[in-house]
């Protein structure tokens, strides 16, 4: 694969180059915060080979010809779930065909496989259910915990963390963080090293309105990470886009998390630039006052495991494409590959202070995956057994690819594979036998 000069020096002479792009050339160059106008302006170009081509200079200013992968296994405890999002077909109700909800043995029995096969981590999510009490996610991690001492646990969205601080009875209407943060220091203390980043979708009220009305809106997720990086877990976070929404409001998902992550790293000890920017559509509950701090310049440090005595912050954002099939808004399109393929790079040049960017191959497919590596991506996710949530195509659960296939598509695409643990260190591995560099 041709590898996309990054050079700003020789700006693209192809026919179609579109000079609108050449003063946000300009900005990426200095590492500079790029506007939602510049976002527009990126994401309705015609000349989405330039778009690209920057995305790539970021992405190899902050990792080189380095691109991730892990070794992990999911588990999906429960499918029953109280809500009912339009662009969701896992959920199921209670008792109707195909409900589960796994128990410790089932769960203990995960833990045990992942322990065996060397797994660095266990990703762990499922539906709101209604009937399980809050002991069983707390009993769920200590067990793993026993059994799979030396596998990172990553688990839980903020949607289901909301749901916990209900179900045990802590969740206070107007002041949903206390809650929040009991249900977190509870969990912390059962095993969980980190959250996921599910359950954000699009941050817009008429989106929200739309597609997941009753599911918790931006603030609350906004909230749930707040609470978790102040208690010094790692989060990340996605954007699950082309359904209702527009690329539009895509962009202000994007401006909202960035700010989230100004604040974060304010909090690690970075030094902005510049605290009077205004940015659109924050929620109010977040209060953020953080100057504006990129990662995005030649030589930027970027945050690591060493600094969580000072708090966690956002590690990945993964854009994910909806699929419709099986869902309510199954008579909707989904995005197609340029769309996904500029959506990443988009990502990239917006989200200008999280260290990552993955193209998580289960919902891109591994060839796209391999081309986003060279469009701001720099993560491709793991081996993954077993993943319920979504997949392309509707095709079966069991989604698993080999160490072997994921380095060599990382390989073939011009790239250095470096298998991380969840929070981002190198792993070197002796089969099996694992150890993280710190
Ligand atoms: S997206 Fe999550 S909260 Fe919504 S129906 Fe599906 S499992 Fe339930």
């Amino acid at each position: 694969m041709t590898t996309l000069a990054p050079s700003l020096e020789s700006p693209s002479r192809l026919p179609g180059a579109d000079p609108a792009l050449e003063p946000i050339a300009r900005k990426v160059e200095q590492g500079q915060r790029l506007s939602i106008d510049d976002g527009r302006t990126l994401y309705h170009t015609p000349d989405i080979w330039r778009v690209l081509e920057l995305a790539d200079l970021v992405r190899r200013r902050m990792h080189g010809d380095v691109a991730y992968y892990n070794i992990n296994r999911h588990l999906n405890y429960s499918n029953v779930c109280a809500l009912s999002c339009k662009f969701c077909e896992f959920y199921r109700k209670a008792g109707q065909e195909g409900e589960y909800t796994r128990d410790l043995d089932y769960v203990k029995e995960e833990g045990r496989k992942a322990q065996s096969i060397g797994a660095t981590e266990l990703h762990i999510v499922g539906g709101l259910n209604p009937y399980l009490p809050f002991e069983y996610y707390t009993d769920m991690l200590r067990a793993l915990r026993e059994v799979a001492p030396d596998v990172h646990l990553k688990a839980f969205t903020a949607v289901e963390l909301v749901h916990l601080a209900r179900i045990a009875k802590v969740y206070k209407r107007n002041d949903p963080k206390s809650g929040v943060r009991w249900v977190l220091q509870q969990l912390k203390e059962a095993g969980l090293g980190s959250l996921p980043g599910g359950g954000a979708e699009v941050f817009d009220e008429r989106v929200h309105k739309e597609a997941f009305k009753t599911k918790i809106g931006a603030h609350e997720w906004l909230d749930v990470h707040l609470v978790a990086h102040e208690l010094g877990l790692n989060t990340n976070c996605t954007m699950l886009y082309g359904h209702v929404d527009q690329r539009e409001e895509r962009l202000r998902h994007m401006e909202i998390l960035r700010r989230s992550q100004d604040q974060a790293l304010d909090r690690l000890g970075y030094v902005g630039e510049d605290s009077a920017y205004i940015a659109r559509d924050i929620p109010e509950s977040q209060q953020i006052t953080a100057p504006v701090i990129t990662l995005n310049k030649d030589g930027a440090t970027l945050p690591s495991p060493s600094m969580s005595d000072k708090g966690g912050y956002y590690q990945t954002i993964t854009p994910l494409p909806f699929f419709p099939d099986g869902s309510a808004l199954e008579h909707l399109p989904g995005p197609a590959g340029l769309e996904n393929l500029r959506t990443i790079a988009v990502t990239r040049l917006m989200l200008d202070n999280f260290p990552h960017v993955k193209a998580f191959w289960i919902m891109q497919t591994l060839p796209m995956a391999q081309l986003m590596l060279e469009a701001g991506a720099d993560d491709i996710d793991g081996t993954v057994v077993w993943y319920d949530i979504t997949k392309v195509g509707g095709a079966s659960t069991h989604q698993e690819t080999t160490v072997t296939d994921l380095k060599n598509a990382i390989q073939e695409a011009g790239f250095t594979p470096v298998e991380r643990d969840t929070v981002y260190r190198r792993v070197t591995r002796d089969g099996n036998t694992w150890r993280a560099e710190s």
